[in-house]
């Protein structure tokens, strides 16, 4: 490597070695208190050893590599509240699978238990280091589930090795950075959450974000700073009296604001489709109460009693997760109440243990449940993990699909007949929660009663609802119970019924086409039985066997056939037969623009023959930031980077995309289009088109006013060349006088 990158950071070797040594020095300050007899030289070694392995590699920003682990030990130790082994861990994390370290070493040098964390940690990086070319990212995160069913220290450090790239992306290329970004907002950022880590998880949705959409993130995090001082007056205003009043009650409390991160301030301006400054709620208001466990909850609730003597609270926007607990773990005591001048301020309220829950997710519970050995929520979580892992029939992209939902869906607490709790996702059925129950009687289930009243079996369940369901030896699972469940389990076993149901009827088809092939003079051998799968357009034997018996496939059609010897001839002059089939993705080739390193540009010169189209979903306009994506059924389509769909294509088919930049364009023009909101005033729409087509002399498709109690709200449809003109165009029309947003229209609107 040349001289001028390798001394980036550091004027000279010396110096490099110095922050290496700075770097350890602190890693040990963070084990300070965990440190037994003996545990220093462990940690020491592991150091030496992971320096010695990674002395001539560097990270692709220039620095020395062993800062990497030396980092990844500190976020483990410090931000997630991890001990002795995990930092051991972390440092040998890279070398096993990088250097020539080998896990045999380890093994002679540390105890078992670093031994499968780090085989474990090895693997997780082997499999996506793979998924570039062929093997789905959703295959992945099934892998990674199940090394966390394993030890969930290797996800926790896995996490953190995550959260460390996150932070250094910037040395990476363009196109690697926005699939580790989408990789990282589709996988990790949600088992964060899952696993109550909202610190990381935060800072990884925020940092995904500045690589996927840039502008935006630049521009809230300047606003952000540039509302801070007023931001910061009216929360000293807000907490002044109530905090006074707490400490002469005798409160040992903290208490402050916290701004909303970035990615939750943007998430809430689409949704709602409002401006920054229109998303009130920035911050919210921290209160943590140093009391004992044995009188937390009690305090708590003395707290809001006193708040609400302040400020008047919002009673649908109070959440109490003191009585049930949220199954990450996640204690506390949320309201939403009235503040000065009119504005709706989020308070929570927890202990000191309970906010180190929150911070340190599982690791902290795992220090508090020590002792108490109670079976806690976080228990039965990781309990449904494994059970729904264990199905190893369900299609992994399902699963996936599935279990996020169940991620991030809120939670409702139902009842048996006994008065046992069974924790559901919102929206869960009754369906659902036989499944939740016993298979068995999730298979036989014909109804409900819902606190004593009958319902069926599609009727959707509330918090607190007392279930108990009816069953008949008749009932059997059918195709349409699909839509009515939403947990996985009650999923992956609905399908495991119906396939083995399709079984029964392959079985017969497979006895036709026997018959079939015997009076044509053909055997029933693989090579005959491939002829056919390709003709019919079935993707295997069992589907060929199942359109057989269902009559969907034809057998008389296997009458023009030639047979020679005992192999089947397909006629060359015919086209294969048509026959409804489910479309596949997973089976779809990249054409000819697949071929990854090739960029493509759209508009381009003529050479560029390849076909695509414009995503309609995002509806890109030149000047987007942009990728090509090889469907099955469409060939290549163009999205935009912050589509609602990206995440998910970059992600789980990195494969099947195409980098794709913009020709410079002059001659086409896209219908894209703009939201207005302003007070209605007769002049307005004058002054509109008058930008539009008067001075800016664009072609107006459509515009759409629609007024209400002194505001209007308007949608125009433009005909632009690229994003410059279009922006261009918001930022002319924001000027006007009455005009208090304008923004992009999203293309579902
Ligand atoms: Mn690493």
């Amino acid at each position: 490597m040349p001289e001028t990158i390798k001394h980036k950071f550091y004027p000279d070797a010396e110096a490099e070695k110095r922050e290496i040594i700075r770097q350890y020095r602190a890693l040990m300050r963070a084990l300070k208190a965990k440190l037994k007899k003996g545990d220093r030289a462990q940690v020491r070694h592991a150091f030496e050893m992971a320096a010695e392995a990674h002395l001539d590699m560097r990270r692709k920003s220039g620095e020395p590599y062993i800062l990497h682990p030396l980092a990844v030990a500190q976020i483990t130790v410090q931000e997630i509240g991890l001990g002795v082994t995990s930092a051991i861990c972390a440092l040998l994390h890279d070398t096993v699978e990088d250097t020539e370290v080998t896990l045999e070493d380890i093994n002679r040098d540390f105890d078992n238990q670093c031994v499968r964390i780090i085989d474990g940690l090895t693997k997780i990086s082997t499999v996506l280091e793979e998924t570039n070319t062929s093997t789905k990212q959703a295959e992945n995160f099934k892998k990674i589930l199940l090394t966390l069913a394993e030890d969930p220290r290797v996800i926790l450090i896995k996490l953190a090795d995550r959260l460390h790239n996150m932070r250094t992306l910037d040395s990476m290329k363009r196109d690697k950075q926005l699939r580790i970004a989408s990789e990282t907002v589709f996988i990790y950022a949600p088992l964060a959450h899952r696993l109550g880590l909202y610190n990381i998880k935060t800072e990884l949705e925020d940092l995904a974000l500045k690589y996927t959409e840039p502008e935006t993130y630049f521009t809230i995090a300047r606003k952000l700073k540039e509302s801070k001082r007023q931001r910061n007056r009216y929360i000293q205003e807000f907490i002044k009296p109530i905090k006074k009043r707490l400490l002469e009650e005798g409160f040992d409390l903290q208490i402050y604001g916290r701004p909303k991160s970035i990615h939750s301030i943007w998430e809430k301006m689409k949704k709602k489709g409002v401006s920054f400054e229109e998303v009130y709620d920035l911050f919210a208001i921290r209160i943590i109460l140093n009391s004992p466990p044995e009188r937390e909850k009690a305090d708590c609730w003395r707290v809001y009693s006193i708040i609400t003597d302040y400020y008047i609270p919002s009673p649908e926007r109070m959440r109490d997760w003191l009585s049930n607990p949220k199954s990450n773990g996640y204690e506390a005591l949320h309201t939403t109440v009235m503040g000065p001048g009119g504005k709706w301020v989020e308070i929570q309220i927890r202990s000191t243990r309970m906010n180190e829950i929150a911070e340190m997710g599982l690791a902290a519970h795992w220090k508090y449940k020590e002792g108490s050995g109670t079976d806690t929520k976080f228990d039965q979580w990781f309990g449904q993990i494994r059970e729904a892992l264990e199905s190893p029939d369900a299609s992994t992209l399902d699963f996936v699909e599935d279990f996020k939902l169940n991620l991030f869906s809120e939670e409702i607490y139902v009842y048996t007949p006994k008065g046992d709790l069974k924790v559901l996702p919102k929206g869960a059925t009754a369906l659902d929660f036989a499944f939740a129950i016993h298979t068995d009687i999730g298979s036989t289930c014909i109804g409900a009663k819902v606190n004593h009243r009958l319902v069926p079996i599609s009727h959707k369940l509330h918090s607190a609802d007392q279930v108990e369901i009816i069953t008949s030896g008749k009932q059997k699972p059918s195709e349409d119970w699909l839509n009515i469940v939403i947990t996985a389990k009650a999923k992956s076993k609905i399908k495991d019924a119906l396939k083995e149901e399709k079984r029964k009827v392959a079985k017969e088809g497979k006895e036709m086409l026997s018959r079939k092939l015997k009076r044509l003079g053909a055997a029933m051998s693989t090579a005959n039985i491939t002829e056919l799968m390709h003709y019919f357009k079935q993707p295997s034997e069992l589907d060929l066997c199942y359109a057989i018996a269902r009559k969907s496939v034809n057998l008389k059609e296997l009458s023009d056939f030639g047979v020679k010897g005992d192999k089947l001839e397909t006629p060359a002059s015919r086209k294969p037969a048509k026959v409804r089939r489910q479309k596949d993705p997973e089976h779809a080739h990249p054409k000819a623009a697949g071929a990854n390193d090739n960029e493509l540009i759209i508009f381009g010169e003529a050479s560029n023959n390849i076909q695509y189209k414009l995503a309609q979903c995002c509806k890109p306009i030149p000047g987007d930031d942009v990728f090509g994506f090889v469907t099955s059924s469409e060939g290549l389509k163009i999205h935009r980077t912050n589509c609602p769909n990206a995440a998910q294509l970059l992600s789980q088919y990195g494969h099947r995309v195409v980098k794709t930049k913009w020709a410079k364009n002059k001659e086409i023009s896209f219908l894209s289009g703009l939201r207005l909101i302003g007070l209605d005033d007769v002049g307005i729409i004058h002054d509109m088109t008058n930008v539009v087509s008067g001075e800016l002399k664009i072609n107006i498709a459509a515009l759409t006013i629609e007024s209400k109690e002194g505001i209007f709200e308007g949608v125009i449809k433009v005909y632009v060349h690229d994003k410059n003109e279009l922006d261009e165009l918001a930022e002319r029309l924001e000027q006007i006088n009455g005009i208090q947003s304008v923004t992009r229209l999203e293309p579902e609107e």
